[in-house]
């Protein structure tokens, strides 16, 4: 396929596009309008089609889109074809969670050690992965490929280690320290505020009820 630059907003979108195919597939369905994709994930379709487009337009007139091509398609455009090795910094509450969670490994994450400062969390394993000494970052990072290092510190030390990370090549940072890093622009952080998500709901009940109260 031609290389194409898809805007960030598409690209937001396509993890979303590649769950309903996924389902979509699990139940057997082997081709789809973008009528019937638009009315089961609530967005037009004509967005449905301008964002498919972006890639090549594989839907085709009267016929609709061929799921399983689309779906892998987009696991392609997504890097989901490929393993990534991810490392978690950080084995508090959060950290163990994301090391537990196996559904990510089903996608190609693959969760490969975990770092903490903590001796009494050194040496302890979540499922088979092993938490190692941070002061082993670096001769880890040489040795072993990384692709995605996981931020689950808190945020005072979260620049320092993004820092350490970066000196040795660590091209992509999945940050859910509640501190924005500046990093060189070569580095892709992801950030993910979960405090911030719930402020954004606490928002909309609060005003949920106050349109309640005035009615
Ligand atoms: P805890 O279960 O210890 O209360 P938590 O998930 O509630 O953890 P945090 O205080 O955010 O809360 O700590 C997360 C983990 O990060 C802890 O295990 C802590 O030891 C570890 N940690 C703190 N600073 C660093 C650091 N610089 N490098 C690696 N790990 C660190």
């Amino acid at each position: 396929m031609e290389e194409k630059e898809i805007s960030k907003a598409v690209i937001r979108r396509l993890p979303r596009y590649y769950r309903y195919l996924g389902e979509l597939i699990e139940s057997g369905v082997e081709r789809i309008s973008s009528s019937e994709l638009s009315s089961r994930m609530k967005v037009t379709a004509s967005q449905i089609r301008q964002d498919l487009n972006n890639f090549g337009g594989f839907g085709q007139q009267g016929y609709g889109y061929n799921v399983k091509f689309l779906y892998s398609e987009i696991a392609k455009i997504l890097g989901l074809d490929k393993k990534h090795n991810v490392i978690i910094i950080g084995a508090g509450n959060l950290g163990h969670a994301i090391a537990n969670y196996v559904a990510f490994e089903k996608r190609g994450f693959i969760m490969t050690a975990l770092f903490d400062i903590n001796p009494e969390r050194i040496g302890k394993k979540i499922r088979d992965i092993e938490v190692l000494p941070l002061s082993e970052l670096e001769a880890y990072i040489k040795e072993n490929e990384v692709d995605i290092a996981t931020l689950t510190i808190p945020k005072t030390a979260a620049k320092e280690v993004a820092e350490r990370l970066v000196n040795c090549g660590v091209k992509a940072i999945w940050n859910f320290a509640h501190t924005d890093l500046n990093l060189p622009e070569d580095v892709l952080v992801e950030n993910v505020h979960l405090s911030e998500s719930l402020m954004r709901l606490s928002y909309n009940i609060t005003s949920v009820e106050k349109s309640r109260e005035e009615q």
